[in-house]
């Protein structure tokens, strides 16, 4: 039986034309890009080409991206370093950031004192602008506002350029995690004023363990692991350079096929969307429907005797989707996301997230397969 994967939000499918420019690096150019010889500078060479294809990409200077192991260490690279190195003494975010930030501030907030300001939420999960305006104008510290491109568990989309217009001119320091965003929407960061952005490679058919980190030239952060001189002294660790390499890759292709992609994706989450509304009673949408990251739609249902086990049986009906829960060994504890959204009691959600690589017809088989279990 072949399998249905609707859980792209958690990690993508790695590209077969990824994997070819990776298998290269794994059975031949095997060099340590610190060695002078040839091999080394094969590999050095591989390295310093993927990071102008990611700075290509982006629209900055490629002595702004350093490669990091995941988008959760870019992230808590980004906003530890702002409180280090950087007199960061407040930090405005809201309370749905994934757990990588979230876990960060409480870290600096422990260990620094950092004041952790969490902006009040709309039912629908978004942030209203004017109260953030509101904090920037009367803040009297240096502040970092964090805040998500794009939220992982109900899609909603951030408007970054107006953060970074606000932050500019409070003169304040703008840290966006766009793990989900990277490859999706287009990011032009010689247009948008952001300090820093974190990316990862598996949200986007690349490699796991491949992540980078967007530093603004404007600031200066300390070496985040000490070491060698790799990432130019800001990440010692011999690099990973198979999966860099693939991580360009992986970006290359998300770029040129953006468009097309995209609207590809979107009619299918489309197409979704109105079955459930056609199938099934009292179905509605988890997060902001006019602003929504189109490989994410999170369903919300009315509980019912079969609905605690629903992902379990599209599980074994061959169907990968993901709950509006954390299972953190094996123990499911409601989701920080949905939780802080109205009507968010006695109501199931899944999410379905999609890409390029899903058809309409495993989404008839999904209706069928929701069908017979509710
Ligand atoms: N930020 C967001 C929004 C994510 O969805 C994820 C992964 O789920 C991460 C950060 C962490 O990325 P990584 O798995 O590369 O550490």
């Amino acid at each position: 039986m072949s399998r249905i994967y609707l859980d792209n939000a958690a990690t993508t499918p790695i590209d077969k034309q990824v994997i070819e420019v990776m298998l290269p690096y794994m059975e031949n150019h095997f060099g340590n890009p610190s060695s002078i010889h040839a091999e080394g500078r094969k590999a050095k060479t591989a390295i310093e080409e993927a990071r102008k294809t990611v700075a290509k990409h982006l629209n900055c200077s490629i002595g702004e991206i350093f490669f990091t192991s995941c988008g959760t260490e870019a992230n808590n690279m980004a906003i530890k370093g702002a409180v280090k190195d950087l007199e960061v003494q407040t930090i405005i975010t809201t309370e749905i950031e994934h757990h990588c930030n979230l876990h960060s501030y409480e870290y600096v907030h422990k260990n620094y004192g950092t004041e952790i300001k969490y902006l009040p939420l709309n039912g629908d999960g978004t942030i209203q602008y004017e109260v953030l305006e509101e904090w920037l104008s009367k803040a009297d510290k240096k502040t970092l506002v964090s805040l998500m491109y794009a939220n992982n568990e109900i899609g909603n989309l951030l408007d970054v350029n107006k953060i970074a217009q606000l932050c500019h001119s409070y003169n304040a320091l703008f840290h966006t995690d766009t793990v989900q965003a990277i490859g999706h929407y287009p990011i032009d960061l010689t247009h948008t004023k952001v300090h820093f952005l974190a990316g990862s490679a598996h949200k986007f058919h690349g490699p796991k363990g491949i992540g980078f980190i967007y530093i603004n030239n404007d600031v200066r952060l300390q070496p985040y692991m000490d070491g060698g001189s790799q990432e130019r002294n800001m990440r010692g660790g011999t690099e990973n350079v198979i999966g860099i390499v693939g991580l360009a890759k992986a970006l290359d292709l998300a770029c040129q096929e953006m468009e097309q992609r995209r609207i590809y994706i979107q009619s299918l989450k489309h197409f979704l969307k109105n079955q459930l509304l056609t199938n099934f009673h009292d179905v509605q949408f988890n997060g902001n429907q006019e602003a929504n990251l189109y490989t994410v739609l999170s369903v919300s249902l009315p509980e019912n005797a079969r609905s605690e086990t629903l992902l379990m049986h599209l599980d074994i009906a061959g169907i990968a989707v993901s709950g509006g829960s954390a299972c953190n060994s094996g123990a499911e504890t409601a989701s920080h996301v949905i939780s802080k959204l109205q009507n968010a009691s006695n109501r199931r959600t899944i999410r379905f997230s999609f890409s390029h690589f899903n058809t309409k017809q495993e989404l008839d088989k999904v209706i069928e397969v929701l069908r017979s279990v509710l």
